[in-house]
């Protein structure tokens, strides 16, 4: 068995809370935990349960979160914090009426989530093969639309932009891939490290003539010295398990396999999901579970291994993204778990979201 991959966490997380109306919740990771718990996955402590509860040590730190973000930026943010009245009818860079509204303690929330993924991802390049695992996960993670002075759908701070940037600078020489697979395109990411070599950015997405963001044409190659560092496969809806299969082979593996780096890191948001209802790709959840299989592989073909996995989007907040998670983290710790869901964690489900939760784990 593989050494017990990181679960990265803390459960202040959930402090990123845009309101009860707003689509990304924090149950759709929340719940995904008490998903993996209740299976046994994780747990408190104990030595055995496959992946290891990390909690981040800190906050990612203004010096850090400043390596993608204006510290401008910062302060409204840190006003929008305490001060979520002024943001109810004006919008400031971009956090304000719309997508991404004020809340109270945002950015404290916002920048424990970046130094989780921070710490996720040294973990990962630190750890020896054999002996630490190399591969974490950062549920809460994944917030790639954040811009450089701006929030923008529903990402206040680019954890994985930030946790790249920090690897970059501690570790100097370092190459990341960077893989997106969030029904959207993960337009902060590549925007950050555009003009990078150092720093491959995949992603395969729903095309932006269908969907937010916008971006994300195939045009779209990198700058400077990053040119040809960044690759963008839209795909028109109904795009399924066909299609991803295709652009893996087709793009996705080329471009890692001569890229060579240190670590993959790979958002891994779980709205292409048929049932998501703000996209139109058709993936199901035996299909996410063949595309983690493939991004692991990817990660231990071209990559030693090394590979951070974030969440990211997910609007099926009770139904769909607890269970793609759990299957994720499965995948990680190469764990098969029993199809029928632990009655423990349907009861908490149903009684979250006023409905039936499924029966199984991955069926419909
Ligand atoms: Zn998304």
């Amino acid at each position: 068995m593989h050494p017990r991959p990181a679960l990265v966490y803390d459960p202040a997380m959930a402090a990123y809370d845009l309101g009860p109306a707003h689509p990304l919740k924090p149950e759709r990771f929340t719940l995904a935990v008490e998903l993996m718990r209740a299976y046994g996955l994780v747990a408190e402590e104990d030595p055995r349960a496959p992946l290891e509860l990390v909690r981040p040590a800190r906050p990612a730190s203004d010096d850090e979160l400043a390596l993608v973000h204006d510290r401008a930026y910062l302060e409204t943010v840190r006003a929008a914090s305490a001060d979520p009245a002024r943001f109810a009818w004006r919008t400031e860079r971009g956090i304000g009426p719309g997508d991404t509204p004020a809340a109270p303690g945002l950015h404290d929330a916002a920048a424990l989530i970046a130094g989780g993924t921070v710490e996720a991802l040294a973990r990962v390049l630190d750890a020896a093969p054999g002996s630490r695992s190399t591969r974490a996960f950062a549920p809460a993670g994944g917030l790639h639309h954040a811009h450089r002075d701006r929030a923008a759908g529903f990402c206040v701070y680019n954890d994985p932009a930030v946790a790249i940037a920090v690897a970059l600078r501690d570790r100097p020489g370092t190459r990341i891939a960077y893989r997106d697979i969030d029904a959207h395109h993960g337009d902060g990411v590549p925007e950050a490290v555009y003009d990078s070599p150092d720093v491959l950015t995949i992603s395969v997405h729903e095309s932006g003539r269908f969907l937010f963001p916008g971006t994300g044409a195939a045009s779209e190659t990198g700058a400077g010295a990053g040119a040809g560092f960044s690759v963008n496969v839209p795909l028109s809806p109904p795009a399924g398990a066909g299609e991803y299969a295709e652009a893996f082979d087709r793009a996705v593996a080329p471009a890692l396999a001569s890229f060579r780096p240190h670590a993959l890191v790979a958002q891994c948001g779980a709205d292409a999901h048929v049932d998501d209802p703000l996209t139109h790709l058709g993936l199901t959840l035996p299909a996410m579970r063949d595309l983690y299989r493939r991004v692991i592989g990817l990660a231990e073909e071209h990559a030693g291994g090394r590979l951070l996995c974030t969440g990211g989007g997910g609007y099926g907040t009770y139904s769909v993204v607890p269970r793609a998670w759990t299957l994720l983290a499965a995948e990680l710790a190469e764990i098969t778990l029993d199809e029928r869901l632990p009655e423990s964690w349907r009861a908490l489900s149903s009684a979250l979201s006023g409905t039936a939760a499924p029966l199984t784990l991955s069926g419909e």
